[in-house]
């Protein structure tokens, strides 16, 4: 970590005042690996896990799409996951945030050209926040959860003033 690298527990500590502020409880993600190599899975576990343990600060990883806030894709959406994919997000309520994970979930990383892969999430879903890296770090993680929460915002505000 550099000497300007904010630390977990002081991104924390930020993420929940900002998920207070824009949702008022914690928020809710739904992870998706839509073919990745499994080591950015490893790094969101370890988000999870007892040493960050990132459920004080506000963040939960729900099992349904019926409750997420917001999508966390990893992998370069293999041919088997198009559809899997797509049901997720239709499943998930408005309004809903793609945050697509990982040099694959943006662009195909190491297995763009393949003939099982795409080139990214955003050929499938309109993605809101890109968190690059392979795999990104925990920090980085919890930086992009906050650009979401921030396109949550405003995306909230957006529909209010249409009623
Ligand atoms: S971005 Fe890297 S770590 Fe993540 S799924 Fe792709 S190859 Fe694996």
């Amino acid at each position: 970590m550099s000497k300007d690298e904010k630390d977990v527990e002081t991104l924390g500590k930020e993420l929940r005042a900002k998920t207070m502020k824009v949702l008022g409880r914690s928020m809710a993600i739904r992870e998706v690996d839509a073919g990745s190599c499994n080591a950015c899975e490893v790094e969101v576990n370890s988000l999870t896990s007892s040493i960050y343990d990132i459920e004080r600060f506000g963040l939960h990883i729900v099992a349904s799409p019926r409750h997420a806030d917001a999508l966390l894709v990893t992998g370069p959406v293999t041919r088997n996951m198009e559809v899997p994919l797509l049901k997720t997000y239709e499943a998930a309520p408005s309004p809903r945030i793609v945050i697509a994970m990982g040099a694959c979930a943006i662009s195909g990383g190491i297995f763009k050209d393949c003939y099982a892969c795409n080139e990214g999430v955003s050929e499938f879903l309109p993605v809101d926040v890109l968190i690059p890296g392979c795999p990104p770090r925990p920090q980085a993680i919890i930086q992009g959860i906050m650009v979401a929460l921030e396109k949550l915002e405003s995306r909230k505000r957006g529909a209010s003033c249409q009623k």
